[in-house]
């Protein structure tokens, strides 16, 4: 469960985040749309304190993410985080790259850890892949190393800022299969997508972004047949 309070930040005097609430229920699956500059990748980056915030609270699962009290590696350890361009350590072997954090952060043992990890990068249609280095992989392959990676921690939720942007289009849907998969077993997630037809499949909500601020936020049937905002409908008349 994710809490979002009157989050505001700034850069320099550019207001980028203005004053944000959003509620992210248990299993809820929340996409974040808007046109670019939003400020969308921000706010994604201000859930697990990759970005401090000027003011206002954020709660994930019991977590204060922005109180300097909290241990911040353990909160993190609990929300898996995957980027645009899959950030895969190059040295590392697939299976490697998933094991490291169970290992490191975790303490688990490596046999435990490459047991688990075998089975998430199974799962993920990468059963010949474990000891492919990312540079041998595709970008779809990549991406789902990078999604069994976040996994391998146990994550309460997965957060996604534009998943399947840097892919080939051919490769875009196995990445949306994965996704899908984990909103159908109950995962917690908030994916910055520019893909609408995912956004409407899988997403209880649609938030929609405009210049640091949430416009609009509804089910997807009601936000792609009557946006309510001129904004929104501008948005939609463009991308859909
Ligand atoms: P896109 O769809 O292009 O990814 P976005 O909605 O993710 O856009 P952000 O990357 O969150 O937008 O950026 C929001 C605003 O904050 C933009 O005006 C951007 O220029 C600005 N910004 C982002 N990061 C920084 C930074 N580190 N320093 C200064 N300004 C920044
Ligand atoms: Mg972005």
């Amino acid at each position: 469960m994710i809490t979002i309070e009157n989050v505001t930040k700034t850069f320099g005097d550019h207001t980028v985040l203005q004053d944000i609430q959003l509620h992210v229920p248990q299993s809820n699956v929340i996409a974040v749309i808007g046109p670019s500059g939003a400020g969308k990748s921000t706010l994604i980056r201000t859930l697990n304190a990759l970005e401090p915030i000027d003011s206002g609270q954020i709660t994930i699962n019991g977590y204060d993410i922005h109180n300097p009290k909290i241990n911040i590696n353990e909160a993190r350890s609990k929300i898996g985080f995957v980027f645009q361009n899959f950030n895969l350590y190059p040295f590392l072997t697939a299976l490697e790259n998933v094991t490291l954090a169970p290992i490191k952060v975790k303490k688990m043992s490596q046999a435990d850890a490459e047991k688990r990890g075998k089975e998430l990068l199974d799962s993920l249609g990468l059963g010949d892949k474990y000891d492919a280095y990312p540079n041998k992989l595709s970008g779809g392959q990549q991406q789902r190393v990078a999604i069994a990676r976040a996994l391998a921690m146990d994550p309460d939720v997965m957060l996604f800022d534009e998943p399947t942007s840097a892919l080939d289009p051919e490769m875009v849907t196995e990445v949306l299969d994965a996704i899908r998969k984990l909103a159908v077993a109950g995962m917690t997630m908030v994916v910055v997508t520019h893909e609408m037809n995912f956004a409407k499949e899988i997403c209880d909500e649609i938030v929609f972004m405009a210049d640091g601020k949430i416009v609009e936020v509804a089910p997807p049937e009601q936000f792609f047949s009557a946006p309510k905002s001129e904004r929104a409908q501008a948005f939609l008349s463009k991308v859909l």
